[in-house]
């Protein structure tokens, strides 16, 4: 179990999770750059987290995915700072956007996916592992984060 806090980027949310990581990688797919507006996501997986709002709301977006699943995004309705993800057919998983910690330095991705639609300047790492789109089973990415070295702070 690890502890983390963290906030959006005009400081009325903050957070605290409680949590035993899962999984923490890079998405290139082009949602995750679009939702981002930027190269690439990033996803924390907490299992059986506990989050509390230390000051703030979140608002919430019902993402339908094309496989027929729903996520339910949340973000900061004044700054608009995407916060968290859960599926709804996961439950016992919190994705959080793991840039909101007050503490990024330990933050380092086991894995890369949709690597097919990565920006092509970006290099990515011999040493980790990548999928081209998803993964068949996301428990890859789970054992690739538990076979990564990492020192993860919290
Ligand atoms: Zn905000
Ligand atoms: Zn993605």
């Amino acid at each position: 179990m690890q502890q983390f806090e963290g906030a959006c980027q005009c400081g009325q949310l903050r957070y605290r999770v409680r949590g035993t990581v899962a999984a923490l990688f890079a998405c290139h797919c082009r949602d995750c750059q679009r939702q981002s507006a930027s190269a690439f996501g990033m996803a924390l997986w907490l299992r059986d987290a506990e989050l509390t709002l230390l000051q703030g709301s979140t608002a919430c977006w019902a993402r339908h995915t094309p496989g027929g699943r729903v996520t339910d995004c949340r973000f900061c309705p004044q700054c608009g700072s995407r916060l968290f993800h859960q599926n709804r057919d996961t439950p016992q998983f919190l994705s959080i956007k793991p840039g909101s910690l007050d503490d990024t330095s330990w933050l380092r991705p086991a894995a890369h996916i949709w690597t097919q639609s990565a920006q092509p300047w970006l290099p990515l790492p011999a040493e980790v592992p990548g999928w081209p789109g998803n993964p068949d089973d996301f428990a890859e990415l789970m054992a690739a984060w538990q076979a990564a070295p990492h020192d993860c702070r919290g």
